[in-house]
């Protein structure tokens, strides 16, 4: 077996963050970046949004569905953030992983705390962080035409998951994306070559070894 024919198991790079402080964006840059990186699509009950499409951005499932999900323990995860039911579909995340492509999931803290539970030593966890409150602000402001009551609720949303930062094995702060989306980079690409990932070693190594 040759290093460069190795199989390795792939990495569950989780990517948290308040809403406002930019993980969609860092996402897409990724996955672009990054051709054996895949998107973990979501089942949510929430409503699509304008340019949402069924099956790319979201699986869009009524409540009924989303619970029959659930009860056919179809879900990796599964939490309810600001009333609504978001879960990870646990095939596509399964198979990728057995053929060592890396998934990466855009989910909430409480679904990050059960993926660790379910996958230990798949997850690599990352949390966002705004430079501030006060630019998360100007941020959310700028998003869309909402209430100030609909803002400070975001907000509280906002320090709810902020406060969940301890959960992950990196924090970063993203003050400048292209820095943000390099460093994200750099730990998927540490992940990879975690000695845990690449269960091929030992017989690599006793082949290096015997010369
Ligand atoms: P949005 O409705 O703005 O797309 O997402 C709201 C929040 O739900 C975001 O923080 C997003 O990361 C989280 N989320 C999206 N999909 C999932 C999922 O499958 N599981 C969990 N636990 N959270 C999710």
């Amino acid at each position: 077996m040759s290093s460069s024919t190795m199989r390795r198991r792939g990495v569950c790079l989780v990517l948290s963050s308040a809403p406002g402080v930019g993980k969609t964006s860092v996402s897409r840059a990724l996955l672009e970046m990054e051709p054996d990186l895949s998107l973990s699509i979501s089942a949510t009950t929430r409503a699509r949004r304008p340019g949402e499409l069924d099956g790319v951005h979201y699986f869009f499932r009524q409540p009924a569905e989303f619970d029959a999900m659930v009860e056919r323990n179809e879900l990796l995860e599964y939490a309810r953030f600001l009333d609504r039911s978001y879960g990870t579909p646990r095939a596509p995340v399964e198979a990728a992983l057995a053929e060592g492509r890396d998934v990466l999931f855009d989910i909430e803290w409480q679904g990050h705390r059960q993926l660790r539970d379910k996958l230990p030593g798949d997850v690599v966890g990352i949390h966002l962080l705004p430079p501030s409150l006060h630019e998360l602000e100007r941020r959310l402001r700028g998003r869309a035409q909402e209430s100030e009551a609909e803002i400070a609720r975001r907000l509280e949303v906002a320090r709810a998951e902020i406060a969940h930062w301890t959960d992950f094995d990196h924090v970063l702060v993203n003050r400048d994306f292209d820095r943000t989306v390099a460093e994200v980079r750099a730990i998927l690409h540490a992940a990879r070559s975690a000695r845990t990932r690449q269960p091929g070693l030992d017989a690599f190594v006793a082949g290096l070894l015997k010369g």
